[in-house]
């Protein structure tokens, strides 16, 4: 038997047949353009889904079930994607509108919770049983895998990681609040304090990086040829990153952590600075609880191999 994940984000429906060995045999990707109904995006969803099938020579009779990874909150326990600011989506039974069409069970959770499933199942925390999985992008997305299950709390409104503080009224956040983690560690932090700072030191290479097309990858570039500003956010955020992840070490001492996201491409040069911290400012420093620390493995594959897997876990 297969399941099918599917991976559905603000930019693109990625959608892949699963075997049982937790491998993708077949996938289909097609643009979300979230800006029209949750009904036209579930009913290309369900094309996706059928065009990677063919592509397999499969059925849907050949699926045992259908997994959905989404944005936002996700109540998993009816299905229900609660609020996805990215999709535009509130209180959208997507299991229920899915699975009329198919008539197999579909399983719904957050695409961070998906993803440390993934990574749990098939990538680089296979053999633990107790993870986190950061991302690090536009915003910062973490999901918990708790003795080999996802853990996401009341109404699955929990693993917010991002959402927890590292600065009392610091910087603003897209949730409202000020001072979130994500206002500091994702990508999108990243590039306003390099813009920051080449304000600050005109003479910097940061200086010659726009608003408007500056990347995270730009930053580290910028700083990899030696230029001392750009090497000083760099430091700055791998703190910044850290200082989180300590906070998420004392709270919950995982075995693990994962880093996704594009900026886990940096590998060491984050990682090395990031391990440092952590062993030198958890609880009981060097003598504390650490988890390994490392990049995530399966990109984009996680979260179709963690949604594909969701009604295994449940
Ligand atoms: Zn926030």
């Amino acid at each position: 038997m297969y399941r099918i994940g599917i991976d559905l984000g603000g930019t693109n429906i990625a959608v892949g047949v699963v075997d049982t060995r937790y491998r993708i045999i077949s996938r289909c990707s097609v643009p979300t353009l979230a800006h029209r109904s949750a009904d036209e995006v579930i009913a290309d969803m369900g094309s996706a889904a059928e065009t990677a099938l063919q592509q397999a020579g499969l059925s849907i009779a050949d699926c045992d079930s259908i997994g959905i990874g989404a944005p936002g909150t996700c109540d998993s326990a009816r299905g229900v994607v609660v609020r996805a600011y990215n999709l535009n989506w509130f209180d959208v039974p997507v299991c229920r509108l899915l699975g009329k069409r198919f008539g197999i069970p579909v399983q719904l959770s957050n695409d961070a919770n998906c993803a440390a499933l993934g990574e749990t199942l098939a990538g680089a925390a296979a053999g633990y049983r107790n993870m986190v999985l950061i991302t690090l992008g536009t915003g910062v997305g973490g999901g918990i895998i708790i003795d080999g299950k996802i853990y996401a709390g009341m109404r699955s409104a929990g693993a917010e990681l991002g959402h927890t503080l590292l600065v009392l009224d610091g910087e603003p956040c897209t949730c409202g609040r000020q001072g979130c983690w994500e206002a500091y560690a994702s990508a999108t932090a990243l590039c306003r304090q390099a813009l920051a700072a080449a304000k600050k030191d005109p003479s910097s290479a940061l200086s010659r990086l726009r608003a408007q097309t500056i990347t995270a990858k730009d930053v580290f570039d910028v700083a990899d040829r030696g230029d001392s500003a750009a090497c000083a956010v760099v430091d700055r955020y791998c703190a910044y990153v850290a200082a989180g992840l300590t906070n998420l070490v004392n709270a919950l001492a995982p075995e693990l952590i994962l880093l996704g996201g594009g900026i886990c491409r940096q590998g060491e040069r984050i990682l090395a600075p990031i391990r440092e911290y952590v062993a030198t400012h958890c609880f009981g420093q060097r003598q504390g609880a650490i988890p390994v620390i490392a990049a995530a493995q399966l990109g984009n594959d996680a979260g179709i191999i963690g949604a594909a897997a969701l009604k295994a876990v449940f």
